[in-house]
């Protein structure tokens, strides 16, 4: 990270421009769209005001189109989409179609589609961005991190070595949904691919 850090009075609903980041071994793909002369965040939080779906992102984006929402890909009881507050470049949420909190309220079918869409997921990373491991879980409740706590979300954050340090800086900003939208576009694309060629 070679950026300025992001301090406690640049998060609010001001919009801020930050020097590109750029951390060791990261894909050459991403890479190319996450380096444009000044990266620009937005520092709003679009925290739902309460739990009820209609304040609730994760059920009012499926309702628009997938790339003014940022989705990746449709399954049948759940769905793909970009984290607009990223941990790392491709980190990808992985959520019911259903208003539920909690992994013990999933049917067994949402639970296998999950996880079947989590590791369909980790293949269409690695296949455009080659990351070296991954960070893959579901914070269960506020008091254990979750930003949208009434709806449950399964968090693939890709990881290289030596991004560490980026996480806490990027974690309370957020990129402009144009280089989001970029990435949903390329992670779309590869993820049909996958589908008709699986196996890889
Ligand atoms: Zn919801």
């Amino acid at each position: 990270m070679t950026g300025e850090t992001t301090d406690d009075a640049t998060v609010g609903n001001n919009v801020q421009a930050e020097a590109p980041f750029y951390h060791e071994g990261a894909p050459q793909a991403f890479q190319r769209l996450w380096t444009p002369h000044r990266m620009v965040y937005i520092g709003g939080q679009n925290k739902p005001s309460d739990n009820t779906p209609a304040q609730c992102p994760f059920c009012t984006g499926p309702e628009r189109g997938d790339e003014e929402s940022l989705i990746v890909h449709r399954g049948r009881t759940g769905y793909v989409i970009m984290n607009l507050y990223p941990y790392n470049t491709g980190h990808l949420l992985v959520c019911p179609y259903r208003h539920i909190s909690d992994w013990t309220e999933a049917t067994v079918a949402e639970r296998e589609e999950i996880g079947e869409l989590t590791a369909t997921a980790m293949s269409v990373v690695r296949s455009v961005s080659h990351p070296h491991g991954f960070n893959l879980g579901m914070n269960q409740g506020e008091v254990a991190g979750a930003g949208i706590a009434a709806h449950l979300h399964q968090h693939i954050v890709p990881r290289w070595k030596g991004d560490a340090n980026f996480m806490p800086i990027i974690g309370r900003s957020k990129p402009v949904p144009q280089l989001l939208g970029e990435q949903r576009d390329m992670l779309a694309s590869a993820w049909a691919i996958h589908v008709q060629e699986p196996g890889d």
